[in-house]
């Protein structure tokens, strides 16, 4: 292994000095592992090796298949063998299926009358692929394989401000039975998170490691529509109670070149909806955590928002209906190859799309190895955080996660976005932090197992308080 394996420096300030005594006491009173933390390392060498497995001839020849189809539009034809939408979910589930006998790979299928900008009555099929875990609770790898192109594209409609219609008309129909049949090659948006999406499940599949967490490599289709196929996979996934963890959406993240000539290979953006310690906030967190050690050369930039102005992505579908989600999106974006048939293999930046490969697997590598995240709340959803025993402490008390050997703690002031500290704890669901006021920080906790695969971070907070209504005037 080449990567720097260093064990991280904890802060050295007299507070931290204190912590660490009391953790020593915390430790030897309840009598837990003293093993874990010595186990424990930053990276795994076999997510090391996962990572690295990630071809960008792999990336180029999935792209330039998912570019002959010519439409991959929800509304184009569904029965042609070579054009359409059709074809494209054919070919995406055989190449899945190629790739191992252990990937259960299917279409998720929904019947959709016509509504809204589902023009007529289809037949929707998003392209799954399931590696079972040890556990039923599930993380998501996706990207959307439908496309769509518009006269002028999403320039047009950037160029017009904000009294243009994002959802203008394309070209009349010829074929009621394809009424939206344009040509849309739809390479980057959204070839390129179908193409990490494919090539995820390869490497995750072939990588022979048996992860904790089952992890599910999902092609969504209809979301030019209004994130139609992972609305329905979402209130699916509601109806049967499945567990999903996390999804990690990847939508338009294969070009480098702004439209403005500005150029970014380097780093990646990652849209979270909020309030700001809310799951999917540490999601993002956590993404950029451990983007940083397994693809240093890479820079995950957060963004304290839902998604881009007037735009949305599949990831919010997920949101709105209670699960944990993010967005990946290029840092640079060309609108004139949006949503038009300029969108073509041309406008790929190969090395670029396999840094943002990189980052989503070691994410979903270290997620899925790792416990699920701690609960920190009271059955009757009250923070497990008090003042005790002296009144001026930082009491943190959690919930045991399965497979856990030892926690991580973070903090950091009320007002920032960014963990400031951090502090490995034993197996242990309690921890005192004398004199560090609870009001002034917030506080946070991830599971970890024996060889140091840490979940995402659990934050404790304030419930929102119902309003009241004073009622005044009449006695
Ligand atoms: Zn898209």
């Amino acid at each position: 292994m080449t990567m720097n394996t260093n064990v991280r420096l904890k802060p050295d300030t007299p507070y931290v000095r204190a912590i660490r005594v009391i953790t020593v006491l915390v430790l030897v009173v309840s009598g837990s592992s003293r093993t874990a933390s010595a186990q424990i390392a930053d990276l795994d060498p076999r997510i090391v090796k996962l990572v690295a497995a990630i071809s960008e001839e792999r990336l180029e020849t999935i792209l330039k298949k998912l570019e002959t189809f010519e439409t991959r539009s929800t509304l184009s034809s569904s029965t042609s063998s070579t054009r359409g939408i059709g074809a494209a979910g054919e070919w995406i589930l055989q190449e899945m299926r190629s790739y191992s006998p252990k990937l259960q790979v299917s279409f998720d299928v929904h019947r959709v009358p016509k509504q809204g900008r589902i023009t007529r009555d289809i037949e929707l099929r998003n392209v799954m692929a399931i590696l079972p875990g040890k556990s039923p609770r599930r993380i998501y790898v996706s990207g959307h394989y439908d496309t769509v192109a518009r006269p002028g594209g999403q320039g047009a409609t950037n160029a017009a401000g904000p009294a243009s219609d994002p959802d203008a008309p394309a070209p009349p129909p010829n074929d009621p039975n394809a009424p939206l049949d344009n040509r849309a090659p739809g390479v980057n948006d959204d070839g390129s998170g179908t193409a990490l999406t494919i090539e995820l499940a390869r490497v995750f599949v072939q990588s022979g490691i048996e992860f904790e967490a089952t992890l599910v490599f999902m092609c969504h289709a209809g979301e030019e529509q209004g994130l139609v196929g992972a609305r329905l996979h979402a209130q699916k996934a509601v109806a049967e109670d499945i567990p999903i963890e996390a999804i990690l959406n990847n939508d338009i993240v294969g070009n480098d070149r702004g439209g403005n000539g500005i150029i970014d290979g380097a780093t990646i953006r990652v849209y979270s909806e909020g309030p700001e310690d809310s799951p999917s906030r540490q999601l993002a967190r956590f993404i950029q955590r451990w983007g940083a050690r397994y693809v240093p050369s890479h820079r995950v930039r957060p963004m304290a928002r839902p998604d881009r102005f007037g735009r949305g992505g599949d990831h919010s579908a997920y949101n709105q209906l209670g699960f944990t989600a993010v967005g990946f999106r290029e840092s640079r974006e060309n609108f004139t190859r949006q949503h038009d048939v300029r969108d073509t293999f041309e406008g790929i930046s190969l090395p670029y799309l396999a840094q943002n490969a990189r980052v989503n697997a070691a994410s979903a590598a270290t997620l899925a190895l790792a416990p699920p995240p701690p609960a920190v709340t009271s059955e009757r959803g009250q923070p497990l955080i008090t003042r005790a025993p002296s009144g001026y402490d930082a009491n943190l008390r959690w919930n045991a996660s399965p497979g856990a050997a030892a926690y991580r703690i973070f903090w950091r002031d009320a007002w920032g976005p960014d963990w400031q500290h951090d502090l490995l704890v034993g197996n242990v669901t309690n921890v005192v932090l004398p004199n560090m006021q609870i009001d002034d920080y917030v506080f946070g906790v991830a599971a970890i197992d024996a060889q140091g695969h840490e979940s995402f971070v659990t934050a404790y907070v304030t419930p929102p308080r119902a309003n009241t209504t004073i009622r005044s005037g009449q006695y």
